[in-house]
């Protein structure tokens, strides 16, 4: 009964509280205001990314293998850069959680290979999530390794793959997992990817690790770098940035 009545009461007063609001001004948020920040037209880098590859050198990447040594892939004249088979993955020499990453990847036009034997590379973020990079114009392969499937775990809404040897976009939003104190996983990661344009994964929950073998493994971790990776095939990437949120 007394909780009937504190119910009743609790409900009475938010009636009055809403009531009582007459003033526009009063649900109106002035302070804080959003930074102001420079877009830019198309996929060119807004006034507040960080650019991870400027089509110059490699200055914001390392080995993978060996972070203490600089990025071994090739820079090409174009402003592009090149996977350089059998050196290893890259990774940012800064790490990062949440973010807005934009990149541009190409495969080479002469095909070879096919399934997940073609254009194969990938965008991993926090070093363990892999977005897949690969070349699925008229290549099959299983849904769930295409590209810009969530590697093993979540296959794209769509396949919007351009032709090999042709520049493509990924604009990925991404929230990482959150931990507490003793490590346990409190919200997984989501991931938000857009390819050439086109949402292939909305708010997907990232249910750990991108295993070849084997199911996902979730584990504590901080910020990261962001990993490109080599897959034995001469994938390109160019204009890298990204934006912290
Ligand atoms: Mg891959």
């Amino acid at each position: 009964m007394k909780h009937l009545l504190l119910i009743f009461l609790s409900a009475f007063a938010a009636q009055v509280a809403f009531a009582q609001i007459t003033d526009p001004k009063a649900t109106e948020v002035w302070d804080p205001a959003p930074k102001v920040i420079e877009p830019a037209n198309g996929s060119a880098a807004p006034s507040d990314a960080i650019i991870l590859f400027n089509g110059k050198n490699l200055s914001e990447w390392v080995s993978h293998k060996n972070n203490t040594i600089d990025a071994p892939w090739t820079v090409n004249a174009d402003g592009s850069m090149t996977v350089k088979p059998g050196t290893g993955d890259i990774e940012t020499k800064k790490s990062f959680g949440d973010c807005q990453l934009h990149l541009e990847f190409k495969a080479p036009e002469e095909v070879k290979g096919e399934g997940q034997g073609r254009g194969n590379s990938g965008v991993f973020l926090q070093n363990r999530y892999e977005v897949q990079v690969l070349d699925c114009f008229r290549n099959k392969t299983y849904s769930n390794g295409q590209t810009g499937s969530i590697y093993k775990q979540s296959m794209p809404l769509v396949n919007a793959c351009l032709a090999p040897g042709q520049w493509q976009t990924y604009d990925i939003l991404y929230t990482a997992p959150r931990f507490n104190r003793d490590g346990i996983l409190t919200a997984p990661g989501r991931i938000t990817v857009l390819h050439n344009g086109i949402v292939i994964q909305l708010n997907t929950e990232i249910k750990g690790t991108t295993e070849y073998i084997g199911l996902p493994k979730v584990s504590a971790h901080d910020k990261a770098p962001i990993r490109l990776q080599d897959h034995g095939d001469l994938v390109s990437y160019r204009n890298i940035w990204i934006r912290e949120l």
